[in-house]
């Protein structure tokens, strides 16, 4: 029984790299058909993924872990427990990145999660932002002067709260943001969910679900923005942002300790452009959207280079 469980593992595993190898390959011949360089100039949107980019931390832990804190065997959380546990899920095709955003905030609501702990998380996270990376960006909207966007598959009204730290705090400001948004009763507490942010446009038991992309795309019709994935930017630390890396160029962030999913990202060279978390890591965001020469696809072959001629 157990080995049949185990085989049934691994055949889920090959499954998903699978999809990522097949992910990979679109990828570049989507990357090879665009024919085009991509200069700093036509910057217009830079995109920026939440967690394990703005800070090196995950809000679906830190909430996890303050309303699980019971220390299990080997010192570890309860909410570190559950968290593993979802993120194994995932890699072992038990459930979608979707259906375990669902899964993990019905899990956090039956422990009366509420807007105040959403300040707690956030007192939490701050040590943990990235001050290197937010200098940099600031520098590119001082020079290009793009629309900056918060993109997260957690919480929208958390993502306010972080970009009014950010903005007191070191004076950056994000324009937009879309993230998942929960649903609060009079007292505060979460209740369930009212659309979330996930792999793709779909629906879980009800619950509207939709894509980086697709939520993006919308917050630009609200704004009256101009809406042009050709000059927009990504900056992510990883596999969960799959959709939107194959539709803008994307900017890898590195985590010191890469997880599976970035080692992939890594070496299917899923990503335009890779930034070490290092203390080179505000110039080598600079060099890339500052600098004209720099914006260029390494993906790409000779035919794509010579096609831009
Ligand atoms: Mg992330």
């Amino acid at each position: 029984m157990a080995l049949k469980k185990e085989l049934k593992k691994r055949v889920n595993k090959a499954r998903l790299l699978g999809t990522v190898l097949k992910d990979s390959l679109v990828l570049n011949i989507k990357r090879r058909s665009r024919k085009k360089r991509f200069f700093s100039s036509e910057l217009k949107a830079i995109i920026v993924d939440m967690d394990g980019t703005v800070f090196r931390s995950d809000t679906g832990l830190e909430a996890l872990n303050l309303k699980f804190p019971r220390k299990m065997e080997g010192n570890v959380s309860e909410g570190d427990f559950i968290y593993r546990r979802l993120i194994r899920m995932v890699i072992d095709g038990e459930c979608s990145v979707d259906e375990a955003i669902v899964l993990g905030t019905g899990i956090l609501s039956t422990r009366g999660l509420c807007k105040n702990d959403f300040r707690r998380v956030l007192e939490e996270v701050k040590s943990k932002i990235r001050q290197d990376l937010l200098s940099a960006l600031k520098e590119v909207k001082e020079k290009k002067n793009p629309l900056f966007i918060l993109a997260t598959l957690s919480s929208e009204e958390f993502g306010h709260m972080l970009n009014e730290y950010l903005h007191s705090e070191f004076g950056f400001r994000f324009d937009g943001i879309v993230g998942t948004r929960f649903k609060f009763n009079e007292s505060g507490r979460v209740e369930g969910v009212s659309r979330a942010i996930g792999e793709k446009d779909h629906e879980i038991k009800g619950i509207p679900v939709q894509s980086k992309f697709s939520a993006i795309r919308q917050l630009f019709e609200e704004k009256g923005w101009v809406f042009s994935p050709a000059n927009m930017v990504l900056l992510t630390d990883g596999y969960g942002d799959m959709a939107l890396i194959k539709q803008v160029t994307a900017i890898l962030v590195t985590q010191p300790e890469p997880d599976f999913v970035q080692k992939m990202s890594r070496r299917l060279r899923l990503a335009d452009f890779i930034v070490e978390d290092d203390a080179r890591m505000a110039d080598g965001l600079k060099s890339i959207l500052l600098h004209e020469e720099n914006l260029t696809h390494p993906g790409d072959g000779p035919e794509a280079s010579q096609a831009v001629l």
